[in-house]
């Protein structure tokens, strides 16, 4: 947006008495408002009095990496502006985002090492927004920090999930990364903990650990024909697709939507960068299953400001497919029922059905075929994007970590303790599949708890 625009925006903003945007609160399990806590209002002044470099310095107060967020976040902050009520909210993100653009294209963001160190060594498990933010945190805090990662490159799924047209990873996050390196962060690439090195060892070694290691187990759909060549679970298609790019050519594991019919079983956002994927590849078609009903174009009855709103968007994979072949690709509240193969094994095509949702006996929801609307839809690659099942366990388990009944690490949000001495849990891991904001809530949280049982007290928000 240009600076005059921009300027237009943040004076639209009206220094609420209560400014609904920055408090973070869950309502109906939803976040309302900013789950770092930004001090909107502020840098919505600062702005549009043409104070740049305050407002950066503002930003980076509560949010370690303003650049993630203003491009991938959800904004739960707009979605409780006071002023969307009864006008479009202030376009807060994009504000963000400006600004945090403006402080790397001015040089005004450069490394700032602690100036003394406390001789603490921390050790932080996976290299996401959450064990990133933990990571930026302590060090920030004068203890030596090293995070471990398992793939080949660092960034959690901010490099192997979100793909790059929504987020650049070599002038995005490979910049962010660089700097915390420059200021002491010590990152260690292809090394599960676990596996490459035993969690005892580490133990042993740190004085303080953070497992940031993410919710990435995938949930399955178990209907016939699921062992048919050409069906993968969504992140296989995703990641394999990054690294290609990354890298410069593809690799053996790199599943190609060239010319294919593509279908998407999932709705959400991990859905959505499978359809902007398969567009990019060329695809012949793209239709996304969604098991749940259209969402309301304005908010329902029950869902009222500042809740963040529940109504129908069109995500830019949508849009895009709707440039490309005339139409938003998803299909609602229908659900695949088998899949049927060729002679070698290929998956040719998808049974599918409506279905309507009714309360059972006991008051639940449940989905319920509608006879007579079955359909066959022709494919040759299925993305399997339903959702996570919480957090790898192999971990978990040779740590002898205590879980929840989601099988999550059991550590309170703000304690962010676990069940052993010295161990802290942050992020998708602690409170399953989220968003970037949450899990850099998360990881500062951490780093604050994991600082105070280091020294005793702690200086960190
Ligand atoms: C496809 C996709 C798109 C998404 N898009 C958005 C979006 O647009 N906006 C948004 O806000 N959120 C989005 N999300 C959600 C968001 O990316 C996550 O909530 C967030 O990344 C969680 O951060 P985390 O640090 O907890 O874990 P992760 O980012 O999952 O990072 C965990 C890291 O730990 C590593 N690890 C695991 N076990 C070990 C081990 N034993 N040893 C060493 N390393 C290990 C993993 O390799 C991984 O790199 C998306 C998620 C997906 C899957
Ligand atoms: S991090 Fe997300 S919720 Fe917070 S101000 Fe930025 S866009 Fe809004």
């Amino acid at each position: 947006m240009p600076e005059d625009k921009l300027r237009n925006q943040a004076a639209r903003c009206m220094d609420c008495g209560t400014p609904f945007c920055h408090t973070g609160t869950l309502i109906s399990g939803m976040a309302s408002g900013c789950p770092i806590n930004n001090l909107i209002p502020e840098w919505n002044d600062l702005i549009y009095r043409g104070l740049w470099r305050e407002a950066l310095d503002r930003l980076h107060k509560t949010n370690n990496f303003p650049e993630f967020t203003g491009r991938v976040c959800p904004a739960p902050c707009e979605g409780s502006c006071v002023l969307g009520i009864h006008n479009p909210p202030v376009t807060i993100k994009n504000i963000e985002c400006s600004i945090i653009d403006k402080g790397w294209e001015s040089g005004w963001i450069t490394a700032n090492p602690p100036a003394i160190r406390t001789g603490k060594k921390v050790a932080v498990i996976g290299s996401g927004p959450a064990g990133l933010a933990a990571a930026d945190q302590l060090n920030k805090a004068g203890h030596w920090v090293t995070v471990y990662e398992r793939a080949d490159r660092p960034g959690g799924l901010l490099m192997y999930g979100i793909p790059n047209m929504k987020l650049d990873k070599e002038e995005v996050v490979l910049r962010r990364l660089q700097m915390l390196e420059q200021e002491g962060v010590k990152m260690v690439c292809n090394t599960e903990v676990g596996k490459d090195i035993s969690s005892q060892d580490l133990l042993n070694e740190y004085d303080a650990v953070v497992i940031c290691t993410g919710a990435t187990k995938p949930r399955d759909l178990n209907i016939e024909g699921r062992q048919l060549k050409g069906i993968h679970f969504a992140m296989e298609f995703l990641t394999a697709n990054t690294k290609a790019l990354l890298d410069g050519q593809p690799g053996e594991d790199f599943i190609s939507a060239a010319g294919k019919d593509v279908v998407i079983i999932g709705g959400g956002d991990t859905g959505t960068d499978c359809v902007g994927t398969s567009l990019r590849h060329n695809c012949r078609s793209v239709t996304q299953l969604e098991i749940m009903p259209q969402p309301p174009r304005e908010r329902a009855a029950d869902n009222p400001w500042p809740e963040w709103p529940k109504i129908y968007r069109l995500d830019y994979g949508q849009e895009e497919a709707a440039a490309r072949f005339g139409d938003d690709p998803r299909v609602y509240t229908t659900t695949a029922t088998k899949f049927e193969g060729d002679s070698e094994g290929n998956v040719t095509g998808i049974h599918t059905v409506q279905v309507e949702w009714q309360r059972n006996e006991k008051g639940q929801f449940i989905p319920q075929p509608v006879a007579g609307t079955e359909k066959v839809i022709p494919t040759q690659l299925v993305l399997l994007a339903m959702g996570f099942l919480g957090p790898e366990q192999p971990l978990l388990d040779d740590l002898g970590l205590e879980k929840d009944a989601r099988s999550n690490i059991k550590a309170e949000h703000g304690q962010f303790t676990t069940s052993l001495p010295k161990v802290f849990a942050a992020g998708d891991c602690r409170r399953g599949q989220s968003l970037v904001v949450w899990a850099i809530n998360e990881g500062r949280g951490a780093a604050r708890e994991c600082d105070r049982f280091l020294m005793g007290a702690t200086d960190l928000p």
